[in-house]
């Protein structure tokens, strides 16, 4: 939060001479360095969301190997879902935490997305006959209005305007996932025991494994 100064010209001077700057040049290439890495970040959440729901048909046959899997269901999906509500903004689905002043963040995992689609809110019918799954929400959090999207694996078709439910039957689960997670996290400071970042999977790297394991059982 930037911090309101005031100070006279002699007092201003004297510090210009001294060379104390309130925010140094080092200071400000650090932020602008942040920023640009910020819009980065977005463009690559926006391509994983992407990659995620054009894969959805394969990612649901392959639902209990992914829950089954540690490396699979710890893959960060926290772009998958989009929430927010009237007057409060954007829902987080990723919470940044500050671990004796280490900055760790912990978000939605593939795992946890799985465990929210089995929840009857986020499921629809689609006209095809099977089943979409919501991946947007908004609505009031005072009159508790809500209206949703869903997507289809099946048949790759998007479902507007869902409006049968109300908000905190969508914020509720996700907020459960979140704290969930950190407490995963946060009983993994407690017991000492961390992985190796060499275990760690990426959603690119289990789609490609995914198919090569599809591509093995069709061969005659
Ligand atoms: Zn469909």
């Amino acid at each position: 939060m930037a911090v309101k100064i005031q100070e006279g010209f002699a007092l201003f001077s004297r510090r210009m001479e001294a060379k104390v700057y309130i925010e140094g040049d080092d200071e400000a290439i650090d932020n602008m360095e942040s920023r640009k890495s910020e819009n980065l970040e977005k463009e690559r959440d926006e391509r994983k969301r992407k990659l995620l729901y054009d894969n959805l048909d394969l990612i649901m046959r392959h639902r209990e190997d992914i829950l089954n899997t540690h490396r699979y269901a710890r893959i960060d999906v926290h772009y998958a879902l989009h929430g927010g509500a009237a007057y409060i903004g954007p829902m987080a689905m990723q919470r940044r935490i500050c671990a004796d002043g280490v900055q760790i963040k912990v978000g939605i995992t593939l795992g946890s997305l799985l465990g929210i689609w089995e929840i009857a809110t986020y499921k629809v019918n689609c006209s095809c006959g099977n089943t979409a799954y919501i991946r947007s929400f908004g609505g009031s959090p005072l009159s508790g209005v809500s209206v949703a999207g869903a997507y289809c694996p099946h048949c790759k078709n998007e479902i507007h305007g869902i409006r049968s439910r109300s908000l905190g039957d969508y914020v509720r689960p996700v907020e459960n996932a979140l704290a969930s997670e950190e407490a995963l996290v946060s009983q993994a400071f407690t017991s000492r025991v961390f992985g190796k970042p060499g275990e760690l999977c990426s959603l690119e790297k289990m789609l490609s494994e995914l198919k090569l394991k599809e591509y093995e059982a069709s061969e005659p």
